[in-house]
């Protein structure tokens, strides 16, 4: 494989046992627990004028914290997304700033792009000739085009609720797309079955792959750098499974051990009220969550009513002073058209619950006006225009 020099393996995050990574592709073979990847940071040379050196391209500009060279890399130069000021909203909510960090503005609409090429990376040097999941969406669409780039065949399964955008261009992007009745958990059902009858099948799916959570980092690191180096006070994530907190939490804890930070951001996830698992689990200070019996929202992408490593997301909020918060579904359409009406951006109804979520911390009084305050844009509002515009037709207009 051809990794990088700092990247020493992977450690099992329940049990704390140690893996080669070449050897192993997917979770934990004593305990089944998730599988992180490890990195000597003392040996790690990276400050803040090699960073400013470097153009910002790509997730791969941080090659040094993450497993596999930029060389080998499965790319088409995602990450490097904007983050913009919305000096309008700071008003309204009475915060200092507010910013949205623009991951919609990857190459097929999603910050799923981010762990694709981690992940297809890996499948690559491992061989694979197949890749395959269950996604609510976007990880299969993004998955379907990292694959084709890599000549590997990839296989999605989706519930049929899923966009037709994202059904589409997976067909595409030359994937093969199982739609399976139901939500999220049966098209989860569905894959299991599938991964079962085909042993060539490479797992790119979240928690199973230690390698999604790892290109999710990236988008932590892009915020921090763009506030030239100042940890924001709250950033606010859309959550279903949970990929990006986690990474977010791993990316901040890491930017402190190179000394490129002091401190860290509050981490909050932000959920729809129809599907909050997380935000259940964290408001009545379990360590996991309790699965949601019959989850309803029109966020599709974050309607994950069991979601495997709520455990890893909790502690990022807990260890970030960070929170949780749900709001409705007609509130978070309102923030989606809100902010495309007033900021000019795009957000996709889910990563819209995080807008609706700061909204509502504003409500419930938790700022005192000095703070930075980062939401995070997941996808591109036009991937779900046409949920975004029956909100419009409901309201009369
Ligand atoms: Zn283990």
């Amino acid at each position: 494989m051809e990794t990088t020099d700092a990247f020493t393996g992977l450690d099992c995050v329940d049990c704390g046992a140690s893996f080669d990574a070449a050897a192993e592709h997917h979770t934990c073979p004593d305990c089944d627990g998730f599988l992180d990847p490890t990195y000597d940071y003392d040996t790690i040379e990276l400050d803040r004028e090699t960073l400013a050196a470097r153009p910002f391209d790509s997730l791969w500009r941080y090659e040094e914290l993450l497993p596999f060279t930029r060389e080998s890399a499965v790319t088409t130069n995602e990450g490097a997304t904007a983050l913009v000021d919305c000096p309008d909203l700071a008003d309204e909510l009475g915060v200092e700033r507010l910013l949205i960090k623009d991951d919609g503005r990857n190459p097929t609409g999603s910050t799923r792009d981010r762990g694709q090429s981690v992940a297809l990376t890996a499948a690559s040097q491992h061989g694979a000739s197949d890749v395959a999941l269950a996604t609510t969406g976007n990880g299969g669409q993004a998955a379907a085009a990292y694959a084709g780039r890599a000549g590997l065949a990839s296989h999605s399964y989706v519930p049929s609720r899923s966009s037709f955008s994202n059904k589409a261009m997976i067909n595409v992007h030359g994937g093969d797309m199982n739609v399976v009745g139901g939500r999220y958990d049966d098209a989860v059902g569905a894959f299991e079955e599938g991964l079962a009858e085909n042993e060539e099948w490479y797992s790119v799916q979240s928690f199973v792959t230690p390698y999604r959570h790892e290109g999710a980092k990236t988008t932590l690191y892009e915020i921090v750098e763009g506030l030239e180096w100042e940890v924001p006070d709250v950033v606010v994530y859309p959550t279903g499974v949970g990929v990006g907190l986690v990474g977010a939490y791993k990316a901040a804890t890491e930017l402190q051990k190179l000394g490129l930070v002091d401190g860290l951001p509050g981490l909050y996830a932000a959920q729809a009220d129809g599907c909050a698992p997380i935000v259940d689990a964290f408001e009545n200070d379990r360590d996991e969550h309790e699965s949601v019996e019959t989850p309803d929202t029109i966020c599709g992408e974050i309607e994950i009513a069991d979601p495997p490593a709520s455990a890893r997301v909790l502690e990022a909020l807990r260890e970030t002073d960070g929170g949780a918060v749900a709001t409705e579904d007609r509130d978070i359409l309102e923030a989606a058209v809100q902010v495309a009406q007033h900021e000019g951006l795009e957000l996709a109804p889910s990563p819209a619950a995080a807008a609706s979520g700061v909204w509502e911390l504003a409500e419930r009084g938790e700022f005192d006006g000095s703070e930075t305050v980062v939401v995070v844009n997941t996808a591109s509002g036009n991937k779900e225009g046409d949920v975004l515009r029956s909100h419009l037709m409901s309201q009369g207009v």
